[in-house]
């Protein structure tokens, strides 16, 4: 996670306990991208503080335990969802009902209340992850490590217990000719890899591939009629971000700033100005992200790069995204 995360957690009244939790911090990424070499980011004398390795599911647990201290929690998937005179009806898989004033769709890129209201995301790429984990050999190597070649880009990072984590990104057509959601072609890619596949040398024991949607996603109406969306449900940014855990939380915020100001304050245009915000976070996210990519001439007649590099308003290759 971004060390933006401090700021975040700092505001929620978080902060302290997320610090006794014990994950990891981490102080420096490795990066070869638009040069063969390796670099290092070094983020130790970062004023923001170091990046977070965080076992998902367990900094998931922690965050949820923490709001059903603050609001009361019903442990249910949303099935139905009806438009009331002055809010919503709700049905849930358990069988109950609920009423509410607004609804949040925080259900990431499933966006399973909005697109029921018929306002679709738009797909802005169709970039993949061919993520696998696997049981490794030697010294851990705690940091992220971000590899590009012909097709895309490679991460891998440390996991718990000698695992390891590996993710080939690419568009959805290549991974299809590639056979990445096969182990044997997700080895061919990882082998024409430099950095990531003297790590995947140490693999012992590899899980089956999975495929994971992993593209950029924005959706133009993000608030209507006491409805609004956060996180990936209002837009997901490509994983290169390293932003999407942080950019979540904070839009979680400001969506709960924004139905507090509809419902206590009667404030008609709040909504709209938090669909505002979430337009212009978005746009600023395209440009550097198409910099960022654009940056990288290595292979440029390669399909992954020529459809970025076409994308590309200006080339910076000073502009990094995983260091912002
Ligand atoms: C390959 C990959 C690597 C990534 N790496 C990073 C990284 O290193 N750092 C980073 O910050 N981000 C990373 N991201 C992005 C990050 O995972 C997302 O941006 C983030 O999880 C978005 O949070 P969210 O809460 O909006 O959605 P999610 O985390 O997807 O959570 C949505 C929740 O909604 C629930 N839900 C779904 N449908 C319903 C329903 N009908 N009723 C009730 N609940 C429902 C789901 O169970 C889930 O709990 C990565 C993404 C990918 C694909």
């Amino acid at each position: 996670m971004s060390p933006l995360v401090q700021p975040v957690l700092r505001q929620l009244g978080l902060w302290q306990t997320f610090l006794a939790q014990g994950f990891a911090p981490s102080h420096r990424t490795l990066t070869s991208w638009d040069q063969a070499g390796l670099t290092s980011s070094e983020l130790l004398l970062e004023a923001r503080g170091p990046s977070w390795r965080v076992d998902r599911r367990a900094f998931d647990g922690w965050l949820t335990a923490a709001g059903c201290r603050a609001a009361e929690c019903v442990d249910a998937k949303v099935c139905h969802l009806a438009r009331e005179a002055d809010g919503w009806s709700i049905v849930c898989d358990d069988g109950n009902s609920h009423s509410a004033r607004l609804i949040i769709d925080a259900t990431g890129r499933a966006r399973a209340l909005a697109d029921r209201q018929g306002s679709r995301a738009k797909a802005q790429d169709r970039l993949i992850a061919a993520y696998a984990e696997a049981t490794t050999s030697g010294p851990a190597a705690p940091e992220l490590l971000v590899e590009a070649f012909d097709d895309g880009w490679w991460y891998t990072m440390a996991l718990d217990q000698g695992r390891r984590a590996f993710a080939c990104m690419t568009d959805a057509d290549l991974a299809r000719g590639l056979g990445l959601n096969t182990p044997d072609g997700w080895r061919a890619a990882l082998a024409r890899t430099q950095f990531v596949s003297a790590l995947g040398s140490r693999i012992i024991r590899l899980e089956q591939p999975r495929l994971i949607p992993a593209g950029s996603r924005y959706a133009a109406t993000t608030a209507g009629f006491h409805f609004l969306c956060a996180g990936d449900a209002a837009s997901a940014f490509d994983p290169i971000s390293g932003h999407g855990v942080v950019k979540a939380m904070r839009s979680g915020v400001f969506a709960a700033y924004a139905a507090c100001d509809c419902l206590a304050r009667g404030d008609a245009a709040a909504l709209d100005r938090y669909g505002a915000w979430i337009a212009r976070e978005a746009a600023a996210y395209a440009t550097t992200l198409s910099e960022h990519y654009g940056s990288v001439s290595r292979w440029s007649e390669r399909p992954f790069w020529r459809r970025r590099r076409a994308d590309a308003p200006s080339r910076n290759p000073s502009s990094s995204l995983l260091e912002q």
